[in-house]
């Protein structure tokens, strides 16, 4: 079987990025005690230890983005489709955030496409297993820790990750950095610690609908949308328009939103339709916790725990699972 050694993992990245010069490469690396995904090479120093902070989401969903551009000539408007380039490939990225786009894809690659399909089809993944979740991770329940769909997946084995390639992208990619690989006979996997959070999707379906429950749970909520900006799978997304002092010209933009705030569910007229905040509360987490498996045949949390992890009062999602799916 192919091994990278940990000790040669620069010399791995640095053959990718010889192989293919316009490709950015995207890795997990730490920053005043965060981690996050961020292009390789940096300063920054490469950081495996558990989950990034910030999802891998950006890279393939801007959190603004513009779709096109307009232009009005002889009293008619015009417009011009924003076009992507991208060349990408993720190294290190875990398998619930693998888990994650897989569930992105159900909402943004159906027909017709966009921009984020541009990206995700032009990005290979090289995903890594998980050996030590961090406090808030409940990707054992939600079955998300062995999610399949990277293209080359790395087993941790101490000195060495395993390295097996899975899809023909995958077999380009190692054979691009084939020098810094080596053979090994019989790899050890180190042990996988179990999450602590022992929350289960088998429990999803029940999570109560009850007003004084989702009462509680929102009178902590401050609205502060870090939940949103954090979680991997949220796909909401709101319309602005950028014109000139006349109006003559601009760009449509595509922006991320919450429905944590009132904006959110504002229509015509000025009207707020979700207004009561146990209402928000009950959507955000039954979204993720039961409505999307009845429309997709999926649940969109992959139990990352980043909701939890960055709410500040801890009435996330996962604080929801936490204590209602045990
Ligand atoms: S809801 Fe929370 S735990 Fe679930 S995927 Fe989003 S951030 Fe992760
Ligand atoms: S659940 Fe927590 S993180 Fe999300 S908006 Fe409310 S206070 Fe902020």
């Amino acid at each position: 079987m192919l091994a990278l050694s940990k000790k040669k993992l620069n010399d791995f990245l640095t053959a990718l990025k010889r192989a293919e010069p316009q490709r950015q490469i995207i890795v997990p690396v730490e920053e005043r005690g965060a981690t996050k995904y961020f292009y390789f090479p940096s300063a920054l120093p490469l950081f495996f230890g558990h989950l990034p902070y910030y999802s891998a989401k950006k890279f393939f969903l801007p959190p603004r983005e513009s779709l096109f551009r307009f232009r009005m000539e002889k009293g008619k408007y015009s417009a011009t489709e924003e076009t992507v380039q991208c060349n990408q490939l993720i190294f290190g990225i875990r398998h619930c955030d693998v888990q994650a786009l897989k569930i992105l894809d159900k909402f943004f690659a159906d027909e017709p496409t966009d921009s984020y399909w541009d990206r995700r089809k032009n990005t290979p993944l090289i995903a890594l297993n998980c050996v030590n979740p961090a406090p808030a991770c409940f990707c054992d329940g939600m079955g998300t820790r062995h999610s399949k769909g990277a293209d080359v997946e790395l087993t941790d084995a101490g000195e060495y990750w395993t390295v097996e390639p899975k899809t023909r992208k995958g077999k380009k990619i190692v054979s691009e950095a084939a020098a810094a690989l080596h053979e090994v006979k019989k790899p050890k996997p180190l042990e996988e610690k179990p999450c602590e959070v022992t929350a289960t999707k088998r429990k999803a379906d029940s999570v109560t609908e009850k007003e004084a429950f989702w009462k509680e749970i929102s009178d902590g909520c401050l609205n502060c949308t870090a939940c949103n900006i954090v979680c991997p799978t949220c796909t909401c997304f709101d319309v602005e328009d950028e014109t000139d002092l006349q109006g003559n010209e601009g760009s449509r933009y595509r922006v991320w939103t919450s429905c944590t705030l009132d904006d959110y569910s504002r229509v015509a007229g000025n009207y707020v339709f979700r207004k009561e905040e146990h209402a928000k509360s009950l959507i955000r987490v039954q979204h993720k916790l039961n409505w999307f498996k009845q429309k997709f045949g999926e649940h969109s949390c992959t139990g990352c725990g980043r909701c939890s992890l960055h709410c500040p009062t801890k009435v996330a999602t996962a604080d929801v699972a936490r204590k209602w799916l045990q």
